[in-house]
């Protein structure tokens, strides 16, 4: 099974539904560490995501779908969080290319794209304490299941498991990127946020390909 454009137009309304479900604990999340602002942040900019999905033309490819999130969230979303993820989707969206449908590979190098958008972007590496640290591991997980002949399916739930462990590898870490670098020892036992909203997406992702 290869996924198409009705799969990426769900897993962006599904990531917005999800996101909108967690403003409040991604707030808590940023309140300790940050500014308290990344619920917020996100759900703006996926709340205007899903407005401009209303209007997607017919005809559409899963990249289009890619394009159109990262040029709303660039524009929309306010601090570090808006950048970051925009580049994810336009190099997502430069990944997947003109195609309509997705394969595990492909699906893989848009996970990958993503991450490298980030890095291109923000220049964190694994260990930092930002979205990096669920990123990468969802990284490795979709290479070693796209190596291992994994379904689609097994490969985003493959790799949403791994952001999410690497969502809780964060709570132990002092941060060296973003306002949590501020902190110095205080960010201790707090989760980053910007990697707990990456698990969602990708969990998100996972979910509406099982659908
Ligand atoms: P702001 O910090 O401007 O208020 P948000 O609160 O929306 O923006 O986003 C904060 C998140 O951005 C952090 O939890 C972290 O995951 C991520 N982040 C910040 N700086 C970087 C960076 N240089 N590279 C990767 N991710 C980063
Ligand atoms: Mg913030
Ligand atoms: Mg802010």
């Amino acid at each position: 099974m290869n996924l198409n454009v009705t799969w990426a137009e769900a897993w962006i309304r599904e990531g917005a539904r999800v996101i909108a479900e967690h403003r409040a604990e991604l707030n808590t999340l940023d309140r300790a560490i940050g500014d308290g602002d990344h619920g917020e942040n996100m759900d703006r900019g996926f709340q205007a995501v899903v407005l401009k999905l209303d209007a997607l033309p017919a005809g559409s490819t899963p990249g289009d779908v890619l394009k159109l999130v990262a040029t709303t969230l660039i524009s929309t979303v306010g601090g570090a969080s808006g950048p970051l993820f925009g580049t994810a989707f336009l190099k997502a969206a430069v990944a997947v290319g003109t195609v309509g449908d997705l394969d595990a590979a492909a699906v893989a190098a848009l996970i990958a794209a993503a991450r490298d958008g980030i890095v291109l972007r923000g220049k964190a590496v694994v260990g930092d304490k930002t979205m990096i640290d669920a990123w990468t591991p969802a990284v490795d997980a979709a290479a070693a299941a796209r190596n291992a002949d994994a379904s689609v399916v097994t490969l985003l739930q493959q790799a949403a498991d791994a952001a999410a462990a690497g969502a809780v590898s964060t709570e132990p870490l002092v941060a060296h990127k973003g306002r949590a670098s501020y902190l110095g020892e205080r960010a201790i036992g707090h989760r980053d946020p910007g990697a707990e909203s990456t698990t969602l997406l990708l969990r998100a992702a996972a979910e509406t390909a099982a659908r």
